[in-house]
């Protein structure tokens, strides 16, 4: 299993063994955006991390980004990155991402963040796995599927970027 490196821009540098992932993670240079399934050395296994220090892409293996002399080349670039990078993770943004409506009953009284598939069976603490859900869903549904539990998702969950939180959060 690989772990993704993301620049601090949020772009994808490359792939890094879990073992390299948690060295990383040890020295103070990355954090962790998403968790994976499984554990490795007590932990659970990052999946996404994000660097704490920029790393200049001409480093990067293969496609080169074309730098502009302009001073608003760069600026837009960033924009550009902003709008379509995916939102760091946690529960207070995905709380906003399904507008604090549970995703089994559809009343708007979601406080609690949901493991689709429980964190108990290995369920990742990451977007696609965790849905708003009020207290009494979240306790009847335990540490069962929706389908074990007979509790159908009102929808899918998703990644939502940066950019669409922002807009909900205002
Ligand atoms: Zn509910």
């Amino acid at each position: 299993m690989l772990v993704t490196v993301l620049n601090t821009t949020y772009t994808p540098l490359h792939d890094v063994s879990v073992r390299h992932a948690h060295t990383m993670l040890w020295r103070g240079v990355a954090d962790v955006v998403e968790e994976g399934p499984g554990m490795f050395a007590g932990a659970p296994t990052p999946s996404v991390l994000l660097l704490r220090r920029y790393v200049p892409e001409r480093f990067r293996y293969g496609r080169r980004p074309r730098r502009t002399a302009t001073f608003d080349g760069p600026v837009k670039q960033n924009v550009g990155r902003f709008a379509d990078r995916i939102a760091v993770y946690s529960k207070d943004a995905l709380l906003v991402r399904d507008r604090g409506q549970c995703a089994y009953c559809g009343q708007f009284n979601g406080t609690t963040a949901d493991h689709v598939l429980p964190k108990s069976r290995g369920g990742p603490t990451a977007w696609l796995n965790t849905v708003a859900a009020c207290e009494e869903d979240n306790w009847i549904k335990g540490d069962r599927t929706p389908d074990e539990a007979g509790m159908p998702l009102l929808w899918q969950p998703f990644a939502p970027t940066a950019a669409s939180l922002d807009r909900l959060r205002r």
